[in-house]
């Protein structure tokens, strides 16, 4: 079985990207039913937004570090950059020709940046996204996508991209299941707890990044919006903020959610908060350790190089069985 996914290296990881994304990867890296796992780094779907290109490298070769730090092995992972196997873009083009423009103008997310980006202007490849999306994980036979709740939807539309195309051209593609863990699929913003925590927020107390100091930490923890009602339950409708940090907490220690309910039942928020930025530090000091480690190593253009190698055999083949079947170019073999 085969799992892909990625993370935009549009801002720094979030701790939701960590929950939502990588914590899982790691897991599932053990899991013997899963004979090939990719993760890629996901810098086309980066520019649909404007990025500075100092940053933007920087980011790319941060998430890589990230990924290794969080403990992602490359033994058992591939992990390459988007953009170093052209059939990506390739593919995302043929499946635009088999979308419709509904069907993209419909996505959440698409709704969403275009309407924070009115100002600015929205680009093609805002809408677009989605297809390139569908072609990041169609071009690997992928079975299945590790994905938090807010990609939900693009994995439904690369289902019907890849049945359509089936369809229409014959067997072609596997149609992928989407992979959501039961826990923490949706960690959501400190400041505004009815939205998801999203790198690219504009206000960085809205999320914790995996790099932040560690006092910063505490501190956007503390500052973390919550309700008057002074009680730590778990109530998502009435209480969000206070269930976002169990969440967070839960996820962080492996304690349950009802379990730690109990544990804070006498307690005020404020003990309840130091404890949950504890729990958060204690998650996070050990990678930035490790981040810092290998962070300026030759370890990671190796891990690139041997990722981007293995991405474009597996996916040149692809690519020239689409040819094939569309009547693109010339017959190949
Ligand atoms: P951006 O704001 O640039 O879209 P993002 O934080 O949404 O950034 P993505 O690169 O779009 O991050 O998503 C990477 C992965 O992290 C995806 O699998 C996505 O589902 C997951 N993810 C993103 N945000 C959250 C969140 N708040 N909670 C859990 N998982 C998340
Ligand atoms: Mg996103």
């Amino acid at each position: 079985m085969r799992f892909l996914s990625g993370i935009q290296p549009s801002g720094t990881i979030t701790l939701g990207n960590y929950i939502g994304a990588i914590k899982n990867f790691v897991l599932l890296q053990d899991n013997p039913d899963f004979t090939d796992f990719l993760v890629f780094v996901a810098d086309l779907h980066a520019i649909t937004v404007p990025q500075e290109k100092e940053a933007l490298r920087k980011n790319i070769k941060s998430l890589v570090a990230i990924y290794l730090a969080c403990g992602l092995n490359p033994e058992k992972v591939h992990i390459f950059i988007q953009s170093e196997v052209p059939a990506h873009p390739m593919l995302g083009w043929i499946l635009e020709c088999n979308g419709y423009i509904g069907e993209l103008e419909r996505m959440t997310q698409y709704k969403d940046k275009s309407q924070k980006r009115q100002a600015e202007g929205v680009s093609v490849g805002l809408l677009t996204y989605p297809s390139l999306m569908a072609a990041d994980i169609l071009l690997y036979d992928t079975d299945m996508v590790p994905v938090g709740q807010d990609q939900k939807q693009h994995l439904e539309l690369t289902r019907t991209l890849a049945e359509r195309f089936n369809n229409k051209y014959g067997d072609t593609f596997v149609v992928p299941e989407p992979f959501i863990s039961p826990s923490g699929a949706k960690i959501m913003s400190l400041q505004e707890p009815t939205k998801k925590m999203s790198k690219s927020d504009p206000n960085p107390k809205s999320f914790i990044s995996l790099l932040d100091d560690i006092n910063v930490i505490k501190k956007k923890i503390r500052s973390a919006v919550t309700d008057l009602d002074a009680k730590v339950k778990y109530d998502k409708e009435n209480k969000p903020g206070i269930s976002n940090l169990l969440t967070i907490m839960s996820c962080c220690t492996g304690i349950s959610i009802p379990e730690l309910e109990e544990k804070y039942k006498d307690s005020n928020y404020q003990t309840f908060k130091e404890d949950c930025a504890n729990a958060v530090v204690n998650e996070l000091e050990p990678i930035q350790k490790k981040y810092n480690e290998i962070i300026n190593s030759s370890y990671i253009d190796e891990v690139l190089d041997s990722g981007r190698d293995y991405a474009n055999y597996l996916a040149n083949k692809k690519i020239k069985k689409v040819m094939n079947k569309v009547g693109l170019g010339r017959k190949t073999k």
